[in-house]
């Protein structure tokens, strides 16, 4: 056996990461000399500014991937093994633990398992176990882990063009532009990096429409209770959560938040300063709590009657998660500005906001800007997604699996009514409300190796990648049904002690 196991090398960094730059701390050569043929290297001494510039004859680490995979880093390396790794690599092993991140800001609960590698809806943990995979990364692989389409798309782009500043043309970037709008109600669209970025480009883009129509101190958002549209300043305030918003000072001024689904309240919190309304048809980490067709047209008249903009935050429920490419198409009401961010790339970070002409007509040139945005690498990731989304049938799948999903979890329900009591969603954003601790059906279901998300309203979320399939919806079906007989049997026991 010549793989390595469990080494965390002195900065707790394990070899299922395998690029350089993912091992910034890892005495690269030191380790290429002494064991070439366990890691792939090949060592040439040729440059003597120490710079690999990429070209053969530069280089001192021509191949720093590692050869191999699929290795165990969890539980004890013992014997021989132990002793040919320390005495050949001159390192240190120590076996993995929880501590596994001392240096990343310790802003995520993380839970102790870590994923070497995807393959549709599974992920392969570092010690080599299979889980399920009903996360999706929190709605963004929605075509799975691993998608041939995806991965020779960027695997092209690598080889061409990596970034391209947005003071140049950007072909492939205008023509995913031009495919959303021609699939939306949008005439133009800004690329970023991330949800919240896309949102904050929403607020500016309604704030900016009033003041090129000469009311600048029309710039207030009405947003609702329970939402979620990120963690930069301005969405934290958009967001309107005590728990996000504490110790980090004044909150941004300019949103009045009110209940979800009221529609007096909304016209009450109406005043001559009122720009727009921000709503996620469908609120994710609020408990996927589904605003009705009914409630979002009485905002669609109300926005035209007073001259405000509707606009939704479809950063979860954008790219097909609901059952089509927006959420908004199913509902059949139409805003003038949206936020896309999650599944567009697939899984390569990239955001969007997208404005009707009218919306928009505030944005001129140096009004806003971003360095990556539409980064060339990311539009061929999201033109990709669109290429298989976009083809006859893809959307009834999720349609689908969607019935099914739900269909399945209602048994569940029935067989398991003290462990969890009510399905909510569309499409395959399926939230199911807990009736105990949903951080404990979270750990069951992950000790059933199946992957889920907890949402606010005490729910767990199934958000499986769109392109499940029927077995697999059966399976983590299965595995909820061994997680609830496993917290009823825990309840039981606790009951008779
Ligand atoms: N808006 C919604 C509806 C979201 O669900 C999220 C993230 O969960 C965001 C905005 C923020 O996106 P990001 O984390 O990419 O900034």
């Amino acid at each position: 056996m010549s793989y390595l196991t469990s080494q965390t090398l002195q900065y707790g960094v394990t070899h299922a990461q395998e690029s350089a730059d993912s091992l910034p701390h890892v005495p690269w050569l030191k380790l290429a000399k002494s064991a070439p043929q366990d890691y792939g290297f090949s060592v040439s001494r040729g440059f003597p500014g120490g710079i690999d510039t990429g070209f053969t004859r530069h280089k001192i680490v021509s191949r720093a991937a590692l050869k191999r995979r699929h290795v165990s880093f969890f539980g004890p390396v013992n014997g021989a093994l132990r002793k040919r790794v320390e005495a050949g690599l001159n390192i240190q092993v120590t076996d993995m633990t929880n501590s596994a991140a001392p240096h990343l800001l310790p802003v995520f609960a993380r839970a102790d398992l870590g994923f070497e590698r995807g393959e549709g809806c599974w992920l392969i943990a570092t010690n080599g176990e299979r889980y399920l995979d009903f996360t999706s990364g929190v709605a963004v692989n929605a075509l799975g882990h691993a998608h041939p389409a995806l991965v020779k798309a960027l695997q092209e782009q690598a080889t061409k063009l990596w970034h391209m500043s947005n003071l140049f043309q950007s072909p492939d970037g205008e023509r995913l532009a031009a495919r959303l709008c021609d699939e939306s109600f949008a005439d133009f669209v800004f690329f970023c990096n991330s949800g919240a970025e896309a949102l904050e480009c929403v607020i500016k883009v309604v704030r900016r429409y009033h003041a090129g129509k000469g009311h600048p101190d029309r710039f207030r958002m009405i947003t609702f209770e329970g939402a979620f549209h990120g963690r930069t300043l301005a969405t934290l305030a958009a967001t309107g959560s005590a728990k996000y918003l504490e110790g980090f000072g004044p909150p941004m001024e300019g949103f009045d938040q009110v209940p979800h689904g009221e529609l007096d309240a909304v016209k009450k919190a109406i005043g001559p300063q009122t720009a727009g309304i921000l709503i996620e048809p469908i609120q994710g980490e609020g408990g996927v709590r589904s605003a009705t067709p009914a409630f979002l047209k009485a905002l669609r008249q109300l926005c035209d009657e007073r001259g405000l903009l509707l606009a939704f935050d479809e950063v979860q429920t954008g790219m097909g998660r609901t059952g089509d490419l927006f959420a908004h198409r199913r509902l059949g009401v139409t805003p003038d500005v949206m936020s896309l961010a999650k599944a567009l790339g697939g899984g390569f970070p990239i955001g969007a906001c997208l404005a009707t002409a009218e919306a928009a007509s505030g944005m001129t040139p140096g009004s806003h800007g971003s360095t990556f945005g539409g980064n060339p690498l990311a539009v061929s990731a999201a033109n990709a997604v669109l290429d298989v989304m976009l083809k006859p049938g893809f959307f009834d799948h999720v349609q689908k699996m969607s019935l099914l999903l739900k269909q399945k979890l209602a048994s569940v329900i029935d067989r398991h009514g003290d462990v969890v009591s009510e399905i909510r969603g569309e499409g395959l954003l399926i939230g199911i409300k807990a009736v105990v601790p949903s951080g404990d059906l979270v750990a069951a279901l992950r000790d059933e190796k199946l992957l889920t998300v907890g949402a606010g309203d005490n729910v767990v979320r199934f958000l499986p990648p769109l392109i499940v399939t029927e077995s697999e919806i059966e399976d983590s079906v299965a595995r909820l049904e061994r997680a609830c007989a496993a917290i009823s049997a825990g309840q039981t026991k606790r009951a008779a002690s």
